[in-house]
């Protein structure tokens, strides 16, 4: 008995003094690591404390705190710190990410432990704009899409590529693809970028683009960070329009829907920006788009019942200038004729351009004075071949889904190519994953959920129909991708890059290999083989 319980006390003894030795050693690491990091000549600071805002991101529920910040001043402030941790090797675990403005959704941008790199703060930098046959734009990967917008529009010009939100950083979404409803003429922003200028994994500053390092150029370029930091872009602009004309109508059937969207994006004369939404048990819609558009024919709008239906919106603008005013509207008149909507449900405002780009943030606003802009986003965006779209949608807008009311559900068609132009808008040799197909839809679910609720909006029961969702698409065999993607195993990640898995390691041994860089998308671990 005593020789038992002096041996429960001697291993307590000693686990409670190896706990001990590794809280002293993960303190002594950490106190050189701090003071490694000081002794650094970058012009920028590092930031030990207060760091909690880079343990956060828009998903809200992944927080991992990093051991600094870097808040750097200039491209070298990165190049410096790279190379630290490069010199460093694999022994160190150390990782580094660059946080855009954190709008992931799973934690993408954070680094547990390591350094974060808060790029908005090499913002400032100089922005210039080109003008000429083929305009373009030099901007530093930490600035927002606003501000670069903000900036073109003094010249006349603007990017041609958006996304829907452009409170987001160019790094950030060239990292990604950059997707909205203009992807059908102008293919994704990383279409339409010349040059970038990227950091690697060694620490090098590389300028690259399709005729100089084409590898890094076209694997950064939808890469999730994982090759080199960008840190400054040049992007393709055209003439800005001063006006749109922003539509909606109304489908009661998917299928007639998606054929006057397939039929939109494929036209040789069409919209200049076509997206969709999925609208489920919405009480007063019609009511409620009348804030801020015009029914065409109001006695009519307002006899239309949007509760208990699923409904499908078309969401279309047509640019103009202020001279082009008189013939606007019979252009518009002469498109909309081609489609099939419910004619009651006809709905048209004219915005500047600024206001229609921005919409978003006007959203934004008035969810933050509610309180649901910070709740979690657990979002889930899939890329679907077209040929699969209506068994998706048949299922999972008819079954699995009951509302809408957590948050909008997009749904929209782009097209790898134009058969009228033969103009190839997506770059196989970029890191995103296409489809086979040449038409694909992006479907994005994009709820707010609230943590503790039991309810249809609470955070586990819509994470449960994000499951559903997918549980269905891979039992279906629908070759469904996930945009922004998110897995937690690298069998995972290898049966999203399918072919092109390989490649995609190989540039990392090439300009990552110890696997420093963006830890939080948990493709490749530090110090663990890569293959
Ligand atoms: P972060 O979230 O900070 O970073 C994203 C990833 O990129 C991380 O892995 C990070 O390490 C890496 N990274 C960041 N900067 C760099 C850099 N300079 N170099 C290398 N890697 C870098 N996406 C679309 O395509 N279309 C949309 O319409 C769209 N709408 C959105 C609307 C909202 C409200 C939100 C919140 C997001 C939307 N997104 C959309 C998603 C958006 O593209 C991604 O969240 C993207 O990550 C941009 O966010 P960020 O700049 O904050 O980057």
């Amino acid at each position: 008995m005593k020789s038992n319980s002096s041996n429960i006390s001697f291993i307590r003894n000693s686990m409670s003094l190896i706990v001990c030795c590794m809280a002293i050693k993960l303190s002594l690491c950490f106190c050189s690591l701090e003071s490694s990091l000081r002794a650094l000549h970058v012009q920028g600071s590092f930031s030990f404390d207060g760091n909690e805002f880079a343990a956060k991101d828009f998903g809200n529920q992944i927080h991992f705190l990093p051991s600094a910040v870097l808040h750097p001043k200039k491209v070298s402030d990165i190049a410096i710190t790279m190379q630290h941790v490069w010199q460093m090797g694999s022994g160190s675990g150390l990782t580094i990410a660059a946080r855009g403005r954190g709008h992931s959704v799973q934690g993408q941008a954070q680094a547990p432990q390591g350094i974060v790199i808060n790029m908005e703060s090499l913002s400032g930098n100089e922005m210039t704009v080109h003008k000429g046959i083929f305009p373009y734009v030099d901007v530093s990967a930490g600035e927002l899409w606003i501000n670069i917008l903000h900036e073109c529009l003094k010249h006349g010009l603007a990017p041609k590529s958006w996304t829907d939100y452009l409170h987001l950083t160019v790094g950030g979404t060239l990292s990604n693809a950059g997707i909205s409803g203009q992807a059908f003429r102008h293919g994704p922003q990383i279409s339409n970028v010349h040059q970038l200028e990227v950091v690697t994994g060694k620490g090098e500053v590389t300028i690259c683009s399709e005729e100089q390092n084409a590898d890094l150029f076209h694997g950064v370029l939808g890469g999730l960070g994982q090759f080199g930091i960008i840190t400054r872009a040049r992007i393709a602009l055209e003439p800005a329009p001063k006006m749109v004309k922003w539509i909606r109508v109304l489908y009661l059937d998917f299928s007639t829907f998606a054929r006057d969207q397939e039929y939109l994006i494929s036209a040789e004369n069409t919209f200049d920006y076509i997206e969709g939404l999925v609208i489920i048990n919405k009480t007063g819609l019609v009511n409620y788009w009348r804030s801020s558009f015009n029914p065409q024919d109001p006695t009519q709008a307002s006899q239309f019942i949007s509760d208990g239906k699923t409904l499908f919106c078309l969401e279309l603008t047509k640019n103009f200038n202020l001279h082009e005013s008189d013939t606007i509207d019979m252009e518009v008149d002469s498109l909309l004729s081609q489609l099939n909507y419910i004619p009651s449900t006809l709905f048209i405002t004219e915005v500047s351009c600024v206001e229609f780009l921005d919409r978003v943030h006007t959203a934004e606003l008035k969810l933050r004075s509610k309180g649901i802009w910070d709740l979690p986003h657990p979002w889930l965006n899939l890329i679907i071949p077209k040929s699969q779209i209506n068994s998706f949608a048949n299922v999972v807008f008819g079954n699995i889904l009951t509302d809408t009311n957590n948050g909008p559900v997009l749904v929209y068609p782009v097209n790898k190519s134009n058969q009228l132009s033969f103009i190839f808008r997506w770059d196989n040799r970029t890191s995103f994953v296409l489809p086979e197909e040449d038409i694909f839809y992006l479907v994005a679910f994009l709820p707010h959920a609230v943590p503790l609720s039991i309810e249809h909006d609470g955070l586990q029961y819509i994470l449960g129909l994000n499951k559903r969702i997918l549980d269905f698409c891979e039992a279906a065999n629908l070759g469904v991708k996930q945009y922004l993607p998110h897995y937690t195993t690298q069998e995972e990640w290898k049966a999203h890059f399918g072919q092109r898995w390989e490649i995609f390691v190989q540039r990392k041994l090439a300009y990552d290999p110890l696997a420093i860089l963006a830890p939080g998308q948990r493709i490749f671990q530090k110090a663990v083989s890569i293959i």
